[in-house]
């Protein structure tokens, strides 16, 4: 009997805490927006993959509604938020180019086609940038890395004519591959190619360098890494969830995932949690 007893007393002793800890959550986001250090905090770099109204082109966990994506940015902006592209976070870091009071990085995997149709508009509409990460060898094609396999459904990739033109708008092109393949798990001269291929297609075709990158499924490894570095990187990002410490880890910058099913609450509660760490 007196042992039932210690379980019942240990098990409240658990749910107060639980409570205690949710509770602090609720104040700091209360607290948010606060101005941030950024040179010791780091920077929030958020990540998106489709911009799409039709459920025919995929989930929730890759779909962002563009009705959705426009209320977030709307509150990036109110919030006093200044999107930069990863490259000035990485230029701010080696050339000591100053940053915004509030920076924040945009960012998109893989170049689908809504990212043009839906994303580009209303970024253009709210004076915001973006960084995408193109997969070199699907452009103007469809997304076979994930389509083949199964995992999603069939989508369309954007075409040079409008990598183009967002290029020329001030979206930041950086590399995500040519063929989309877990770079951890394939030989490192297949990955030197991938690497240094995406690269030079991108240049060559959008007449830019291309000078960020993005480990495709955040598969990576210490010689993945090296690569990137040797190959003429400036940044890469993984999806790791947190801040992006380009002090600490500028080819392992962590990212803030958005998916389709956050409300603009849980939107803003993601940007206050990994902001203040
Ligand atoms: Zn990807």
């Amino acid at each position: 009997m007196s042992r039932k007893l210690i379980y019942v007393f240990i098990l409240l002793i658990v749910l107060a805490f639980v409570f205690i800890a949710g509770g602090e959550a609720g104040e700091r986001l209360a607290g948010y927006p606060e101005p941030l250090s950024q040179e010791f905090e780091g920077v929030p770099i958020l990540m998106y993959h489709k911009v799409n109204p039709d459920p025919g082109t995929g989930g929730h966990g890759l779909r962002v509604h563009p009705r959705n994506f426009e209320k977030q940015i709307s509150y990036l902006v109110k919030s006093g938020f200044t999107a930069i592209s990863l490259k000035d976070l990485a230029d701010h870091y080696q050339k000591g180019s100053p940053l915004p009071p509030r920076p924040v990085v945009i960012t998109f995997d893989d170049g689908y086609m809504d990212n043009y149709t839906y994303a580009y508009p209303i970024l253009k509409k709210h004076g915001m940038t973006a960084t995408i990460f193109v997969v070199a060898g699907t452009v103007g094609g469809i997304n076979e890395f994930d389509y083949n396999e199964g995992r999603q459904p069939k989508n369309k990739m954007a075409d040079w004519t409008q990598l183009k033109e967002m290029s020329g708008g001030g979206i930041t092109i950086g590399a995500h591959t040519v063929r989309h393949p877990r770079l951890g798990d394939i030989n490192p001269e297949e990955v030197k190619a991938e690497i240094v291929d995406s690269k030079m297609i991108l240049e060559k075709e959008l007449n830019r360098p291309v000078e960020v990158f993005c480990y495709p499924y955040g598969s990576y490894n210490e010689t993945t890494v090296a690569l990137v570095k040797e190959s003429g990187f400036s940044a890469a990002v993984t999806t790791f969830q947190g801040l992006g410490r380009f002090d600490r880890e500028p080819f392992e910058l962590k990212r803030i995932r958005i998916t389709g099913d956050y409300s603009i609450d849980r939107f803003a509660e993601e940007l206050a949690m990994y902001s203040k760490n």
